[in-house]
């Protein structure tokens, strides 16, 4: 017999979008329930979702222990720091990595726990009417009830029908943060955010890379300054870019990935020991029922919600990477927070002119808000201010003194209107320009801010005087 219990809160989905959603209801005194479908490859379930496990956190921890393998061969000489040649040990690279991602997937039950929030391993289901089916990994099922439920099913990668994943040669971004060899040959399609951090991950561990991107333009959501600034700095790395390279079909023979494509009219062929496909995320809603109870979604398969994340049917919202727009951690953590609020009768928002992104590549690619193209496209008179990192002395002491600051700023209302940046940690000094734009910053109040000497937010400053021409050091 089924049993049934009764939840002010039910989230289906333990990733970003989810759990903070059921933490702060927990907080605010609501009765919440966060069922999470999770499997790590070990088959042991895990809250956190694609971030934790398979996304953000892996890939930064891979990031940095690779940079830290290339620097030792090739900049603490440079400092006068003379070390023996590196080896790599990938075992302990990739154990490192597991120890940082189960830390803190482990530290969710616990936050849980402080809340008075209930964790569900399994999968939920919806039935109509507030109810919501759990069954466990084990396979035993009961019937929840809940006011309000959130679905928060997150995304999974694109798989391409040209290109089919058999995760041996031909990998998705979960695979290739799992590689226990260097690839020598390693292939990927699509040179977005992923493909460009996977790329740089594989190639400073040796690994020879081409990129694949149908695309004419690098990463077109970027001001085009700095996005060529970072093709080029991405390119003397050894990534291998090619742009406007379709790709027709890609094949494995058990042993290689031989990739056809179509660039500039001919028709060319590579090998490759390991191939990544990171086209994009499309959105998950498999095992969730939606068509049974007439869930709504768009063409794309995103759940339909209006700005209050309701969807069509009553007491059902969504968020995260399920209902699209930014496909990032703080977007859907933001929101599933903004909506609990909400559902206790607060007036919170998201504002979605002021989230950060950032691409965690040597030197990192950081932007907020417009390039210099959407700005002038949206009918703004743009004033631009730039600063070069080379003129920095911490970049200096660091030994990254790459890259640069593009402020763009309004000429008529002299508010910021973007803040794009390639250069040493930049996604941390992005943060003071988020906070800039959420108080409607004017140009000449952040001129007027006084930045630390020497840090590398100096740039920043420096930029934001010479959207007037005042830069002391230009
Ligand atoms: P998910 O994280 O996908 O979580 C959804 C959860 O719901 C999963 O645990 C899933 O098992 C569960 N679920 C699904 N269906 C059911 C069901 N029926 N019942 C119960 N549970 C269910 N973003 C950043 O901001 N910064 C980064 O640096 C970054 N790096 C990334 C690197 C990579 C390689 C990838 C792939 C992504 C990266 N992202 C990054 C994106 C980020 O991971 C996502 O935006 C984020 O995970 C979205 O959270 P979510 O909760 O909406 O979805």
């Amino acid at each position: 017999p089924l049993m049934s219990d009764t939840y002010d809160l039910i989230v289906i989905g333990g990733g970003t979008g989810g759990y903070p959603a059921a933490i702060r209801a927990g907080q605010l005194g609501m009765k919440a329930v966060c069922i999470n479908a999770w499997l790590n490859r070990d088959n042991k379930p895990a809250y956190g979702g694609t971030c934790l496990n398979a996304g953000c956190i892996p890939s930064k921890a891979l990031l940095e222990s690779s940079e830290m393998f290339h620097r030792a061969g090739h900049e603490l000489a440079t400092h006068g720091v003379k070390v023996n040649a590196p080896t790599l040990d990938l075992v302990a690279m990739q154990a490192r990595k597991s120890k940082i991602t189960s830390s803190l997937t482990g530290g969710i039950g616990a936050l849980f726990k402080a809340n008075g929030v209930t964790g569900l391993e399994g999968t939920a289901r919806l039935m109509g009417k507030g109810k919501v089916e759990y069954t466990s990994h084990s396979g035993e099922k009961k019937v929840l009830e809940g006011k309000h439920i959130i679905v928060a099913t997150g995304s999974e990668p694109v798989e391409l029908k040209i290109a089919p994943f058999d995760h041996k040669q031909i990998c998705d971004s979960w695979d290739a943060l799992d590689f226990t060899e260097v690839p020598g040959r390693l292939g990927i399609i699509g040179a977005g955010v992923i493909g460009v951090e996977l790329g740089s991950v594989w190639a400073r561990l040796g690994s020879k890379v081409t990129i694949l991107e149908a695309l004419p333009t690098f990463l077109p959501m970027v001001d085009q300054t700095i996005a060529k600034d970072a093709q080029r700095q991405f390119t003397k790395q050894g990534l291998d870019i090619r742009l406007g390279a379709k790709v027709i079909s890609a094949k494995s023979n058990g042993k290689e990935a031989v990739v056809e494509y179509e660039s500039e009219g001919a028709k060319k062929s590579e090998t490759f020991d390991k191939l990544i496909v990171a086209v994009g995320r499309r959105p998950y809603t498999k095992g969730l029922n939606a068509e049974g109870v007439g869930l709504e979604l768009d063409p794309r398969g995103f759940v339909k919600v209006d700005k209050n994340y309701k969807t069509n049917l009553a007491g059902v919202y969504a968020t995260g990477d399920v209902i699209g727009g930014l496909m990032l951690a703080h977007k859907a953590i933001e929101e599933g927070v903004a909506l609990v609020e909400q559902l206790h009768g607060e007036k919170t928002e998201v504002n979605y002119n002021a989230v950060p992104s950032v691409i965690y590549t040597t030197p990192e690619v950081a932007w907020v808000g417009l390039t210099e193209e959407q700005a002038k496209a949206a009918g703004h008179e743009v004033k631009i201010g730039a600063s070069p990192f080379a003129a920095n002395g911490r970049a200096k002491a660091l030994e990254a003194a790459t890259g640069s600051v593009k402020v763009i700023s309004d000429a008529k209302t002299d508010r910021i209107l973007g803040v794009h940046m390639i250069g040493p940690y930049v996604s941390e000094i992005l943060q003071s320009v988020v906070v800039a734009l959420e108080f409607g910053a004017t140009t000449a109040d952040l001129q007027l801010t006084m930045h630390g000497h020497p840090t590398l937010a100096e740039a920043l400053h420096e930029a934001y005087l010479a959207v007037d021409g005042r830069a002391i050091h230009a």
